[in-house]
């Protein structure tokens, strides 16, 4: 319940971003830990002279030695707590007035939800769970619990199998935590198309959610109408579905995983957009694109939406130039008034420095493009102005010359 097992008091002078509503404590911002927390206990942080700042979730094996769940001194960290704030996250996602149409959306967006390190993605009557963070594991019962009560859903599938668990020192995990298992290809909604998605073994929580809103920008009916595109990073064919709907010449898929392109194939078929003159590609993004060049194939729309480049800081620089490499290669084979949509999904490269790389690789490759419309994550993954590192997802849509 509210015990709190410890106290950190901040160094003087690093209050600042914690009155200033940031969720983050640094190792290095802290003068001293007071009571032995231990990994998931809370813990009050204090200014140098004692005042309460806020109460957090403590992780010892960290950077990030501790999330703030509240700024307020008298709301105690227990089951209310975790109820109000997954009702607030909800009634957000209501007002959005996704359904019917859309039945697969981000629900809680971890800190910018100001549950740090859950994340919690609705899939129609499933819920899909991920515990980021130490802190949030030790929590995720009561979660569990609210959630089931609140939404009534028929499972509840943990997919907290990502990588940045291992830096707070916690294995993968993969399971059903509640009520049934879901089919194996269990079929959504997204903006009226219908849409298989993976819950067990899918990419994320089995769909890239965030790319939702993107999708319908970039194919408009103008945009792709009898138009070849070049969907790269097609993954279960998500912008191949939106495309088709408008007829457009041809929609080359490209993705490494021949699976997510089977599933990409299925989908098209599922609604009855299914076109023989359609190509799905396994392979490498970079050397196929590269093939285009040297064989001159055009396209007059491309996509690029590829995996995270940058995991840790160090992984910066090397990631700027694989998208710059990326860019200029698609920048080499679009046709005058073609239509560039790319992506970073890396939230260590902001969207100045994106938009600088890809303005690199625009001058490298002789062309001559406009920006027409700048992209991010769909609103179901909602970006804090107090917490800016919740923004990860950005675009920039271009006419290219
Ligand atoms: N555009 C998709 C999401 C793309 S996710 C959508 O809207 O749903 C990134 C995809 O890139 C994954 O499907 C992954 O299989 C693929 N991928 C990763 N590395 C690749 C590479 N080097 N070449 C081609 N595809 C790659």
């Amino acid at each position: 319940m509210t015990t709190t097992t410890g106290e950190i008091i901040l160094k003087p002078g690093r209050e600042k971003p914690v009155r200033n509503r940031h969720p983050w404590i640094f190792s290095g911002a802290i003068q001293q830990v007071r009571g032995k927390p231990k990994t998931g206990d809370i813990v009050e942080v204090l200014d140098k002279n004692g005042r309460f700042l806020a109460r957090a979730y403590y992780n010892p094996h960290s950077q990030i030695r501790a999330r703030i769940l509240t700024w307020t001194s008298n709301e105690p960290i227990d089951p209310t707590f975790w109820e109000h704030r997954i009702k607030q996250a909800i009634t957000a996602r209501q007002l959005l007035a996704l359904e019917p149409a859309t039945t697969a959306y981000r629900l809680i967006h971890a800190e910018a939800d100001g549950l740090p390190g859950l994340i919690v993605d609705k899939y129609a009557n499933y819920l899909v769970i991920q515990c980021l963070t130490a802190g949030i594991d030790r929590y995720k019962q009561t979660i569990i619990e609210i959630l089931a009560n609140l939404l009534h859903p028929t499972g509840i599938i943990e997919r907290s199998d990502v990588d940045v668990r291992r830096k707070e020192g916690l294995e993968p995990v993969s399971s059903i935590v509640w009520g049934n298992k879901p089919p194996e290809l269990f079929v959504v909604q997204e903006n009226g198309f219908l849409m298989q998605a993976n819950l067990l073994t899918g990419h994320k929580t089995g769909l890239y959610l965030d790319q939702r809103e993107n999708r319908t920008a970039v194919c408009q009916p103008h945009h792709v109408s009898h138009k070849e595109i070049l969907n790269v990073f097609a993954y279960t064919g998500g912008f191949a579905l939106y495309a088709a709907a408008h007829h457009p010449t041809t929609i080359v898929n490209l993705d490494s995983s021949a699976t997510a392109l089977q599933e990409a194939h299925q989908n098209l078929q599922l609604n009855n957009l299914h076109r023989p003159q359609d190509e799905y590609i396994t392979g490498d993004a970079f050397e196929i694109l590269r093939y285009y060049r040297d064989t001159n194939r055009q396209f007059d729309m491309v996509i690029l939406d590829p995996p995270k480049f940058a995991h840790t800081q160090r992984d910066i620089e090397r990631a700027c130039r694989g998208y710059k490499d990326l860019n200029w290669l698609a920048f080499r084979i679009l046709r005058p008034g073609g239509l560039l949509a790319t992506f970073s999904c890396s939230g260590l490269i902001s969207a100045d420095l994106f938009q600088k790389v890809v303005f690199g690789a625009l001058v490298d490759a002789g062309r001559e493009a406009q920006i027409i419309q700048t992209l991010g994550q769909a609103s179901d993954h909602p970006i804090s102005l107090t917490f800016p590192e919740s923004a990860y997802l950005k675009g920039l849509l271009c006419r290219v010359w």
